[in-house]
């Protein structure tokens, strides 16, 4: 079954879901694009009202929407709460923000009265995957709805419930009926909504291989696309660093959502120096990590989401050792029903191996040592990726020479790299372009209109 509910726990089908008909996906791109013709002159005051409503549900109903996320892809309970109170922080930040945001910018032309006026574009297609099924919805759609697009989202197939929810939560916010809608529709149906006239717009968050063939598409089409792919983030650590800060939070980094998330730390990039007892630490640490049924509180990492999801990470693992990486913990799924693979910690890969160049999507971390700071920097920038980084020093003149030599879209210095509707999201490379919420997020989804009165 294309679209259901499978427990990553217990590896049981659930709930399945039917797709859309031809003729229901049709019903639901005209509504898209009729809902927009009214409701790109609602006032920022009415979609403010709404969206604070938005925010007030996904905070009282934090617990309902956690158990959902957990059961459908297998993050720890506690964290799948926190991730729907989260994501009512990106409602309100557009609700205070989003007027002042889009306001007309003035420009002095010789005298002229000039300015760039910023309007909405109509229905975007938002592709999600299911990783942060909530907070990657909303920080698309809080912007785009107040900005006064209306969304249509086609959501992971594994989590149909957590797509229900977020159309219903947006309804019941009062938005009109339309202003946000969940296609269950297969990825082949993909294309042929990007190419629908009616579709103004399209973002991804998702895997390289998607973001290629929807950025593929959304060209053809000559319509603007947003991709946040994936990242295989450095987290550096130089000598001066405070080290015992250092392990907590690289193991934290790394282990965030059982490892799947395209900001978790991937390689660990430490100065020679400190490169023995930082590898004694991280290990031990990553020794104490529980592996668990997500639902229970005591457990630090759940299962991954899929079983292609865990095929594909030991594979990955089993050539990284293969080609000559050092295995120090784990390295094996644990077996049974669900799709558990345990804290692993690989180090000294060649560059051949996967576990240097690509992205690993699970609890595996990767060490790597540095000669000195010109090599971390080098190290860091050997692979195809671009999204964030962790630097770690007391050093200023190392940190600003870290700020300028990574190729990442975001870096964070003595701090775990993580989202905040006050800070612009995206990569570089192959992690993708555009960016996601603050000012520059709400700004993608625009026409930004020069207009000049003489
Ligand atoms: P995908 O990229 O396959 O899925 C993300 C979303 O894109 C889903 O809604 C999926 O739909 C859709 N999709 C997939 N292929 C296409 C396509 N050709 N055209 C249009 N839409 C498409 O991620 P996976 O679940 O397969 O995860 C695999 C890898 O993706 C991970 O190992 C990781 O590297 C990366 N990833 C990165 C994320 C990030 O946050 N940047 C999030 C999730 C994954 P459907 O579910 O129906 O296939």
């Amino acid at each position: 079954m294309a679209i259901a509910t499978i427990s990553p726990t217990t590896g049981k089908t659930l709930r399945t879901f039917e797709v859309l008909s031809s003729e229901e996906l049709e019903r639901k791109l005209q509504r898209a694009a009729d809902t927009f013709r009214s409701y790109r002159e609602t006032s920022f005051a009415d979609r403010a009202r709404w969206m604070r409503r938005a925010a007030e549900i996904l905070e009282v109903e934090a617990g309902r929407f956690g158990r959902m996320m957990t059961e459908e892809m297998g993050k720890p309970l506690e964290a799948a709460k926190a991730e729907s109170i989260k994501s009512a922080t990106a409602c309100r930040y557009y609700v205070t923000r989003a007027e002042k945001l889009l306001r007309d910018s003035p420009i002095d032309v010789d005298g002229d009265t000039a300015f760039v006026r910023y309007q909405p574009l109509g229905p975007v297609l938002a592709i999600m995957p299911w990783n942060f099924p909530f907070w990657q919805v909303v920080r698309f759609a809080a912007p785009a709805l107040m900005a006064g697009n209306v969304g249509l989202l086609k959501h992971a197939s594994n989590v149909p419930q957590c797509a229900i929810a977020l159309e219903e939560i947006f309804r019941t916010a009062g938005f009109p009926e339309g202003a946000f809608q969940s296609l269950f529709i297969e990825t082949s149906e993909v294309n042929r909504v990007i190419e629908d006239p009616r579709v103004k717009a399209v973002t991804l968050t998702g895997s390289e291989g998607a973001g290629r063939a929807v950025g593929a598409a959304a060209g053809r089409a000559i319509k603007k696309v947003v991709l946040e792919l994936g990242g295989s983030d450095p987290f550096i650590v130089m000598p001066s660093a405070d080290l015992d800060k250092a392990v907590h939070t690289a193991v934290s980094a790394r282990l965030i959502n059982n490892g799947q998330s395209c900001i978790a730390a991937k390689r660990f990039i430490v100065a020679e120096p400190i490169a023995q007892e930082f590898e004694r630490r991280f290990v031990e640490r990553m020794k104490t990590m529980v592996v668990g049924d997500p639902m229970d509180p005591k457990t630090d990492v759940g299962p991954l989401a899929t079983p292609g999801i865990l095929e594909g990470l030991h594979a990955q693992v089993q050539e990284s050792v293969k080609a000559g990486t050092r295995l120090l913990l784990g390295g094996k799924p644990q077996g049974g029903p669900g799709n558990f693979y345990p804290p692993t910690v690989l180090a000294d890969p060649p560059p051949k191996a996967p576990a240097f160049h690509d992205e690993l999507f699970g609890p595996v971390a990767t060490l790597l040592r540095a000669r000195d700071l010109e090599h971390a920097i080098e190290l860091a920038n050997a692979t195809p990726f671009g999204l964030g980084a962790s630097v770690w020093t007391q050093d200023a003149n190392e940190q600003r020479r870290l700020i300028d030599g990574i190729e990442a879209g975001m870096v964070f210095v003595n701090a775990l790299v993580a989202s905040d509707a006050r800070l612009p999201f995206g990569g570089v490379k192959h992690s993708g372009h555009g960016r996601e919420l603050a000012d520059l997020g709400i700004r993608e989804f625009v026409n930004a209109k020069t207009v000049r009165i003489t």
